[in-house]
Formats: C-alpha cells, structure tokens, sequence
C-alpha cells in the first residue's frame, strides 16, 4: 500500500468529537469532489470503504439520520468498488474558518477525498485538487491561520493547493492528526538528513585524502629531480632531512611526516622546507 493510501486509511479512522467539526469534514470533503448538487444534497463518491464507513458516521452524527450510500461493484479484478453518498445539505457548514479545531477538520475531509502525498522516501509533496476556486482559498487560508504556506496552480479550471517542504508537510499530517504518518514522514527525514551528514564527512575526508596524496606526489617528484641533478648530499640538514623522509614514507601526511624529524617539527615548517625544494627544483 502506498504511502498516501496508508496516510488515508489513517485519517478515515480519526472521528472529531465536536458537532462543529464533523460538519467542517464533510464539507470539507465536499470542497473537492466535482459537485453533484441535488435537491436533497451533495453527492460524493469514494473508492475506499473505510472512508464510505467514515463518511456515514459523520452523517449519522451531524444529522442524527442514516446517510444513504450506493455501491458499484467492479467487476474488473483489481478494481474497486465505488461508494456513492448523498451528503445532506443541512450536514455542510460554512462556518468552517471559524475555530481551529474546524479548520483542521475541513483540510482533513479534503485531503481524505481529494489529496495525495508522496513516499517521503522518494519526495516531499502533499497536493489536494479541487475544481472549485473559492474552496481552494479556503484551504490556503486555513493553512495559513496555522502558519503554512502552500502554492497553488490552476490548469483547465482545476485547481492544485501543494506543499513541497518536509517541514510543512510534517505540519500538515500532525494538524489533521496522521499520527503514523507523521512518525514515518520524521524517520525518513532523520534518515536522510544522516546520510547527508555521511556523504558530506565522507567527501571531505577524501577531498582531504586528495589533496594530501597530490601534495606528496609533488613532493616526490621535486625531490627526484634535485636529486638527479645535484644529490642531496649538497642540501642543507634540514631539507635532506625532509627529502629522505618523504621518500621513505610517500603516504604520510604532512604532520606524521613532521614527527618524524629531530626534532619533530610541525605541518607548517616542514611545508616550508618542501616549498624551499620546490624553488630548489624549478631553478634546476
Ligand atoms: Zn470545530
């Protein structure tokens, strides 16, 4: 099962205590599905039978009645069946901006019916598509009274309200209370951000590990060609001294390679002297 489907089976199982709420879900879900206004209602449909289960209790509490649901049987194998409800009007609200614990409500009905959100592991996106302009300023501002800003685009009178930042998707799942989801989404992201962390230590060392082994290198071949044209018996104690240790030790680094003079000195002479027999070298 998809990320996204997980994340939805979730929420079909979080039920607002509040009358308020169950009100700010189902027009919530409303919002986002191509409206079939009949006299007595709005007709949605699902493929999901939790969310049909969902949507049924919600109406039976709002109402106080049983909603009415049609089903359509797939015969396709792998195919769903699709649950038709008749939302009642009196079961929608236009209070849903009003209090928090309702706009948390109405992003969850719209993201259940018209949402989806990645596999963390793959990409950060959380996108819920409408057709309806005016519900999709909605949900921007209900998501911003809680300080997430989301992006929108609008093809062919569709509307697409997208979040594309871990933070604000995190935000997103604990607002409308995808608990798992949200448990999921943060050890994805504390994966990722160590394997950064690894790949960044690991660059380093070996942009380190680089430069060290090219400087040796060059060392090496200055003290070769002294060597082959003058000997390092005419070089002063101390370069001898650091050309016979580069040449014995070719893979120490500059400060190993410091130890072992008498006595030992440190990264930044011992350079000085390679600098001296790079000159050295060059005049040659
Ligand atoms: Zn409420």
């Amino acid at each position: 099962m998809s990320f996204s489907a997980r994340t939805k089976l979730e929420l079909a199982r979080v039920l607002p205590p509040r009358i308020c709420c169950q009100e700010a879900e189902l027009t919530g879900m409303v919002a986002v599905r191509p409206e079939r206004r009949t006299e007595l209602g709005f007709e949605i449909q699902t493929e999901k039978a939790a969310v049909a289960r969902k949507i049924l209790m919600l109406i039976q509490r709002v109402t106080g009645q049983r909603g009415t649901v049609t089903i359509r049987r797939s015969r396709q194998a792998g195919k769903h069946n699709l649950y038709r409800i008749l939302v009642p009007a009196r079961a929608v609200t236009e209070h849903i901006l009003d209090h928090p614990c309702c706009r948390r409500s109405f992003l969850r009905g719209a993201f259940l019916l018209g949402g989806s959100v990645s596999d963390p592991g793959n990409a950060y996106h959380l996108e819920i598509a409408t057709s309806k302009g005016d519900r999709v300023r909605e949900m921007v501002a209900a998501l911003q009274s809680f300080g997430l800003t989301a992006g929108i685009v609008t093809r062919k009178r569709r509307h697409l309200l997208y979040l594309k930042e871990g933070e604000g998707i995190a935000d997103f799942l604990r607002l409308v209370g995808a608990n798992q989801a949200l448990l999921h989404m943060e050890n994805v992201r504390v994966v990722k951000d160590m394997k950064n962390t690894i790949n960044r230590l690991v660059n380093c060392d070996t942009a380190n590990l680089n430069k060290t082994v090219e400087a040796a290198l060059r060392q090496i071949e200055d003290i070769k060609r002294v060597q082959h044209r003058i000997g390092l018996d005419r070089l002063s104690p101390s370069l001898r001294e650091a050309a016979l240790a580069r040449l014995a030790h070719p893979e120490a680094s500059l400060q190993e390679l410091g130890e072992l003079m008498s006595p030992p000195v440190g990264k930044s002479a011992l350079n000085h002297r390679f600098r001296r027999l790079r000159a050295l070298a060059a005049r040659l």
